[in-house]
């Protein structure tokens, strides 16, 4: 019997499981053959095949929407998104160009058409859209497997605990395992914020990604511990592991089970200081999840990933529907629509797009907006509308000057002045607020404050800005620290400031969605937060059990401490001994 051993990876949704190993190949003998037409008549029947394996796609992808329909519809786009691909020019017009105007045989034309595409794909510099080639492999493996007369992987084995390993998944793919017995996946390749990711949450199946030679180091139906809290995999575990596992196994269950029943309960600290506690979203896909963790709204609506998603710039109605859709189904609750983050780590691909040597300090986000006038009004304009169906607020990323705010404030003023002469309703009160995490707009708050109906504090990049640390870089990770002494002293200066004013702050970074921060920031007076959904209950929890006036000595204490060190031990012990549960658990929840 082989001993155990463990291989660790990045937690992509959050669970322990035990279960055995299925391992599923590549497609290695996908080989398309290579042979030359000659004749009109070759020719045709090479459109002819080349046409009925997309229709057969089409087909069997049609099939697989309507059953995801039934019981997750919020998911089916990525299904549709496949059938579009499927008739797409690169791949579909493409590859019929080759066979008629290049005598290629059809699985020679198709493959040589994503060769093209994925050379294409290769150059794009943001590694989301580029990680979107999966979704075209995926779609060419489906086609190439029908045209050389072999079908699908199948994913979805008899049994049941079954954990899927493989070197990717599509998210088609991973649509197929709901409702069926595979409890887990691990895959080679991937990262938090691929769409392989966000389903396994929804779908609530634990999951790690990005561990390195899965395939090599995991033996068809070896027994195997899958922990997506820690992204750790414990291979072969003998009893003793196993039992501590099922042990923790339970209590996790039991501990998010009964997190999550009290979920709806109100964030009020037990001296009666009320909270806001909301929830980040990416993709209006996540709305039921606000509901389901009882989060009091949406606190920070990533608007770029739906730009992202398409590949193509949104026209006004395409973002209308986006926002009106994730407004209505959540109201009365507020949506807070942030405006289009995009540079940075994020880009559109735009045929001038200039590769920048800094992204991170370049035309980024608002600067981004205010250069690209036509997108951002656009933007605007359905942002507006949008307000009509509930409560929207509006808020500015990366604000690092007072002119910046009275810039893009003017575009809302002329949007609305277009929008009354159309006769679309809006909001004509809609709160416009800036993003606090460029370290000069934290300086500037007194002056910000006035412009503003309210702050948001964006701790991922206000503490790379701070510390000049790159908030995407392995090699500093541990380097990235929230509770940096000069990151709390940038807290309780904006909410120093603010509160001056009467403008009210939240903090929308993942800083807000941890238990170690929370009483901290409570206590440095921090009374808005938004995070990731499942993050929702253990915070609410947190709020609930300590007063406030227990976090505000606290948070004094943190603030005469000078090292970083200090105070991450201060805070680790205090949560420790107050919420043993929360510190087993609590972290790993909020860093998903
Ligand atoms: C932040 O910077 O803290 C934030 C919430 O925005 P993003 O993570 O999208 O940059
Ligand atoms: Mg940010």
């Amino acid at each position: 019997m082989s001993a155990t051993r463990v291989l660790t990876g990045i937690p992509a949704s959050p669970g322990i499981v035990v279960g055995r190993a299925r391992v599923v190949s590549d497609f290695g003998d996908l080989q398309a053959t290579f042979r030359l037409l000659y004749t009109d008549r070759e020719r045709q029947a090479e459109v002819r095949r080349f046409k009925e394996a997309v229709e057969q796609a089409q087909a069997d992808l049609s099939r697989l929407r309507d059953r995801v329909a039934a019981e997750f519809p919020e998911h089916t786009h990525l299904l549709e998104l496949h059938l579009l691909i499927l008739t797409d020019q690169m791949l579909h017009d493409e590859p019929l160009r080759l066979i008629r105007e290049e005598n290629l045989n059809a699985e020679w034309a198709l493959h040589r058409a994503y060769e093209r595409v994925r050379e294409l794909f290769s150059r794009i510099e943001d590694p989301y859209i580029r990680g979107r080639i999966q979704d075209v492999e995926s779609v060419y493996r489906r086609l190439m497997g029908i045209l050389i007369g072999q079908s699908p992987r199948r994913l979805i084995p008899t049994g049941d605990k079954v954990i899927l390993v493989a070197r990717d998944l599509s998210p088609a793919e991973t649509t197929q395992m709901a409702g069926s017995g595979v409890v887990g996946f691990i895959t080679e390749r991937g990262g938090r914020t691929s769409h392989t990711a966000i389903l396994a949450q929804s779908f609530e199946i634990p999951a790690v990604v990005g561990v390195d030679n899965a395939i090599k180091e995991i033996a068809p139906g070896e027994e195997l511990i899958l922990d997506g809290l820690s992204g750790r995999i414990i291979l072969n575990p003998d009893q003793g592991v196993l039992e501590r596992y099922r042990r923790r196994q339970a209590e996790f269950a039991a501990f998010r089970e009964e997190v999550t029943t009290n979920a709806a309960e109100p964030a009020t600290t037990p001296d009666g200081f009320a909270t806001r506690v909301m929830a980040n979203i990416e993709l209006p896909e996540e709305v039921h999840l606000v509901g389901r963790y009882g989060a009091d709204g949406v606190g920070l609506y990533r608007t770029e990933f739906l730009f992202l998603r398409l590949r193509h710039l949104p026209t006004e109605e395409e973002l209308f529907e986006d926002y009106r859709k994730v407004v209505a189904s959540l109201a009365p609750r507020l949506v807070t629509i942030r405006t289009l983050d995009i540079g940075g780590d994020k880009f559109l691909h735009r045929n001038d797009y200039v590769p920048e040597m800094n992204p991170a300090l370049g035309l980024r986000a608002i600067r981004f907006c205010l250069r690209e006038r036509d997108i951002f009004r656009r933007q605007l304009r359905a942002i507006l509308r949008a307000s009509a169906y509930g409560r929207v607020r509006v808020m500015f990323p990366l604000i690092s000057s007072v002119q910046e705010v009275r810039e893009a404030k003017a575009l809302i003023e002329e949007v609305k002045g277009e929008l009354r002469r159309e006769g679309h309703p809006f909001d004509e009160e809609m709160p416009v607020g800036a993003m606090i995490e460029v370290p000069a707009a934290v300086t500037l708050c007194q002056m910000l404050a006035p412009e503003v109906d309210f702050f948001s504090i964006g701790t991922n990049d206000l503490i790379q800005y701070a510390l000049a640390i790159d908030r995407g870089n392995k090699q500093v990770a541990a380097m990235y620290q929230p509770l940096h002494p000069a990151v709390l002293r940038m807290v309780l200066q904006v909410v120093t400031a603010a509160g001056v004013s009467g403008v009210p702050v939240a903090m929308c970074g993942e800083m807000a969605g941890d238990p170690l921060h929370l009483p901290i920031l409570l206590g440095l007076g921090v009374a808005e937060l938004s995070m990731n959904p499942l993050a929702i209950p253990v915070i609410k929890r947190v709020i609930r059990s300590i007063t406030l006036a227990e976090a505000q000595a606290m948070a004094s204490r943190v603030l005469e401490m000078v090292s970083v060190e200090e105070i991450n031990d201060f805070a680790n012990l205090f949560l420790k001994e107050r919420f043993p549960e929360i510190y087993r658990f609590g972290s790993a929840l909020a860093g998903i």
